[in-house]
């Protein structure tokens, strides 16, 4: 649950979304993705839109919810839809009672059916389709959910190093991925933010490995990805740990990775773009002779979801301000062989950046912690 707020704190992001819709000539905005309900209104729970309009917010909600709303979001005006009418009839009911023209809709969050139902539900009502409005303001990070994400990164980092301290050969991907998560859970995390990963060998190749019964002592090295829920807000960081006797190329790997993260995290300060901070990782990996492996983005923006914006990727355009948080994770992936990457968590600061992370990464470190 987010802390009790003075009220104003949730409608402070309201009105926010207020200006934008004004600038597009919108009167109402309905919020279906349930993260963006959670920001505008500090409600955790689900099946429920926030109805938006110039001077109003009204959550829609069911009656299992009635005492929570009451709790989390005090003041705030809720409709309680009756049994038999479902959340699209009760939005499409508030549409008409507040008389909206013009209504914005989250075009990555409502489906098609939802869509198509609530058009046939209010004649003559304007719809836009809008992408990433609340999105793009969740990027900057306050005060508050940066104290958030630091605890989840906390939790995070403590759970590992209480793993890794007992690892042992017999133990499964499987059995190491659920000890994570319940050390996580003891240490206050809500939950883990993703399924956990942890890939022996060759399985560490794979981007979403499902941990299996394979043991830890099956070969040389372990990849483990992993992040904490403290409530909220989550964390997400990878480290590859060398279990027994290391081949000259897996350092040769393992330092390539290094050195690339380390030189998009010192490219990382506001007015860059993702494309440039991308490009300072991919470089170091291309010019290694392994640019063909490493295939997937940097890193990702973290927060209320475990990947929201920014994105940084090639070709992505957005500029970094003060205020976001991206993890910084290239990869290199052998096919039979095995995969390296290295995930830290970074918030760009007025004068550059802060690496929220601070487990050890380097290979003589971690071989001997
Ligand atoms: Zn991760
Ligand atoms: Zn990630």
């Amino acid at each position: 649950m987010i802390t009790k707020h003075d009220p104003a704190y949730f409608n402070e992001r309201r009105e926010k979304l207020r200006r934008r819709m004004k600038r597009e000539q919108l009167v109402g905005f309905l919020v279906s993705k349930p993260e963006n309900v959670t920001y505008l209104t500090g409600f955790s729970g689900e099946d429920s839109y926030l109805l938006v309009t110039l001077d109003h917010a009204i959550l829609i909600s069911d009656s299992r919810f009635t005492e929570q709303i009451r709790e989390e979001c005090p003041g705030l005006e809720a409709y309680i839809r009756p049994g038999g009418v479902s959340l699209v009839q009760a939005a499409a009911r508030m549409i008409k009672k507040t008389k909206l023209s013009t209504v914005g809709v989250e075009a990555g969050s409502l489906s098609v059916a939802s869509f198509g139902k609530l058009q046939d539900a209010v004649n003559g009502v304007e719809f836009a389709k809008t992408e990433n409005w609340i999105e793009e303001h969740r990027a900057i990070k306050d005060k508050e959910e940066l104290q958030r994400i630091r605890t989840a990164v906390t939790i995070a980092q403590r759970a590992f190093q209480a793993v890794r301290a007992t690892l042992r050969p017999d133990q499964s991907e499987k059995e190491v991925a659920d000890l994570l998560d319940h050390q996580m859970r003891l240490l206050g995390a809500r939950r883990s933010a993703f399924p956990t990963i942890v890939g022996v060998g060759p399985r560490a190749a794979l981007p979403h490995v499902i941990p299996t019964s394979k043991k830890i002592g099956e070969d040389v090295f372990v990849l483990v990805d992993w992040g904490a829920d403290e409530g909220w807000y989550k964390s997400d960081l990878t480290r590859v740990v060398p279990t027994g006797r290391i081949a000259p190329k897996f350092v040769k790997v393992y330092n390539t990775v290094l050195k690339a993260q380390k030189a998009a995290i010192e490219a990382i300060r506001p007015g860059v773009t993702a494309e440039d901070v991308d490009r300072a990782a991919r470089q170091v990996i291309e010019e290694a002779g392994f640019g063909r492996l490493f295939g997937h983005g940097l890193g990702h923006g973290v927060g209320l979801e475990i990947h929201e914006l920014p994105r940084l990727g090639p070709k992505v355009q957005t500029v970094l301000r003060p205020g976001m948080v991206v993890t910084v994770e290239p990869g290199i992936y052998i096919p039979n062989w095995g995969g390296v990457r290295l995930e830290d968590d970074v918030l760009i600061t007025r004068d550059g950046h802060e690496v929220l992370t601070s487990l050890p990464k380097d290979l003589d470190e971690v071989a001997t912690v």
